[in-house]
């Protein structure tokens, strides 16, 4: 959300009474500078509470903000459960904002949710005050849910980054970047909070003292690992191309279709072309359906997130949704992206049944389906699964994927053009010499995966026994030595594509 919008609507919140305001963020400065702001136009005094200083009243003058540690001295009690009590008295909070910070700590005593309660009694029946609890982690006790509303300082938009960049140059009276390079540098910082991006603005300047491309290497890095410890989402790299896949022609074409809109979306939208949202690719294992995802992060020339489904459920009411939030949040300001989400049907799996977690899992799949429904930024979900029977219909209906596709075993001419991917790429010169059509003759059943594995077993035996070029019979003797998808799960693959045939899902290989 934009400060400025933020701002206003927490103007609203404190005069239409709402008693607790739960700012859920990692941006604890930010958050201050907002509150200050909110607290000067809507004309009240802050009091504020953190483990570290106890109380502190907050005053604004020319210098900005100043926070004020109360006449306590240092062996009188300031913990949170104290300065509650001592404050829980209508002249004292009134025309106040409390700011309460690292409040998750203290959610398991009784007495302070108790106080806390008491206090939004007391500001619905008309008392001029209002709580807000600034924190990280969101973790609402029970308790206080109803008189809670929850309010995320979102990611950073274009400008703001701009800002930041510029604040930080002028700051350090650095050498103007480039405008390219200034460009670059917003797009790569985009899903970082202020605090992230200036802390990587500091190591790539102190590297050697200014901003050049070779920084751009550095952000993308650092924004890996942020992203990686927000713990739902993670930046994958992008080795692969539709090159290194053999055959699923069709969903490779109806892939580069969708890039010719995502490399141009600007112009696309003019035209009137929709928003593209994403592809649901399921069928049999290890048969090209996640090579496919990152595939198509490369060919549309934006970074891949993958997002963990099964790290989205928390134990705190509403955790597991504001999780969900916060995944579309970061991948909605990181956008152009691709969202893969992998093994969808595991992460679904249980809704509609009775039971907690049961209940949390039907409410998520709500949230995504809403989302799906209705979004409109550049975010392109590829979502993969291996048995699409265990998929709620509603995800298969249409206005969710703009498209659903079937990945079967690899046919003959598949097959050959694997063998040739795998082994040109780790012995091109061999290459020439292999009789493919046998191998594609003793192959039938086999995935992509197993092809790989057969290569990359033969090579190893041929380098084992100090030979010095890999031949057919070579990779015959892998092939021998494997046991085949389609030997080890016959039946299931039989159903699973009776199942798709049946449900006429695309075939993504012609
Ligand atoms: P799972 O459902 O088990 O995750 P998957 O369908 O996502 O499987 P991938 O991870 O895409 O399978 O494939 C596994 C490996 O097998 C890949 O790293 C790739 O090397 C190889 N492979 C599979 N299919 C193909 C293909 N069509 N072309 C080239 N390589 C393939």
């Amino acid at each position: 959300m934009q400060t400025q919008k933020m701002k206003e609507k927490l103007n609203h919140y404190i005069d239409a009474g709402f008693p607790i305001i739960y700012i859920n963020t990692f941006e604890e400065m930010k958050a201050d500078g907002i509150i200050a702001e909110v607290s000067k136009s809507v004309d009240r005094g802050v009091i504020e509470w953190d483990a570290a200083n106890g109380r502190r009243d907050w005053s604004i003058n020319n210098k900005g903000l100043v926070k004020c540690q109360c006449n306590l001295s240092i062996d009188e009690d300031d913990s949170l459960v104290n300065m509650l009590r001592i404050i829980n008295d209508e002249e004292e909070l009134s025309q106040k904002i409390l700011v309460i910070k690292d409040a998750q700590s203290f959610f398991d005593d009784p007495r302070i949710t108790s106080i806390i309660k008491d206090i939004g009694h007391k500001i619905l029946s008309g008392l001029e005050a209002t709580i807000f609890i600034v924190t990280p982690i969101l973790s609402i006790p029970p308790e206080l849910e109803k008189f809670t509303t929850v309010i995320e300082i979102g990611y950073l938009i274009d400008e703001e980054i701009s800002e930041v960049i510029s604040n930080f140059i002028n700051e350090y009276e650095l050498q103007q970047v480039a405008q390219n390079l200034f460009d670059e540098m917003v797009v790569a910082f985009k899903g970082l909070t202020e605090y992230e991006i200036k802390n990587i603005l500091a190591l790539a300047y102190s590297n050697d003292g200014s901003f050049t491309k070779s920084d751009l290497k550095l952000i993308h890095e650092q924004k890996q690992q942020v992203i990686k410890k927000s713990g739902i989402l993670e930046m994958i790299q992008l080795n692969e191309s539709l090159d290194d896949i053999g055959g699923l022609d069709n969903l490779k074409n109806w892939l580069k279709k969708k890039a010719t809109v995502f490399n141009n979306l600007k112009k696309a939208m003019e035209f009137g072309v929709d928003m593209p949202k994403g592809v649901l690719i399921a069928g049999v294992p290890g048969c090209g359906k996640s090579l496919n995802a990152k595939a198509a992060a490369k060919l549309f020339d934006v970074p891949l997130l993958r997002l963990d489904m099964g790290r989205l459920l928390g134990k705190y009411v509403g955790e597991s949704e504001a999780n969900m939030r916060k995944a579309i949040s970061l991948a909605e300001a990181i956008s152009p992206c691709v969202l893969w989400i992998d093994e969808i049907e595991k992460a679904f799996a249980g809704i509609g049944e009775s039971g907690g977690g049961a209940e949390v899992t039907t409410r998520l799949f709500g949230n995504f389906l809403t989302w799906m429904q209705e979004k409109s930024s550049a975010t392109f979900v590829v979502a993969t699964a291996n048995d699409i029977l265990k998929l709620p219909p509603e995800l298969l209906r249409k206005g969710r994927f703009d498209e659903i596709f079937y990945v079967g075993l690899p046919n003959d001419e598949e097959r050959k053009k694997i063998f040739e991917i795998h082994i040109t790429k780790r012995r091109k010169l061999d290459f020439v010499k292999i009789n493919i059509t046998e191998l594609i003759q003793k192959t039938k059943g086999y995935s992509g995966s197993d092809i790989e594995g057969v290569v990359k077993d033969s090579i190893e035996a041929v380098f084992a026994t100090g030979k010095s070029e890999l031949t057919t019979s070579d990779l015959l003797e892998a092939i021998k030595n494997t046991h085949s998808l389609s030997e080890i799960m016959k039946q299931e693959l039989e159903k699973m594509s009776k199942d798709y045939e049946n449900r006429k899902f695309k075939n993504a290989s012609f």
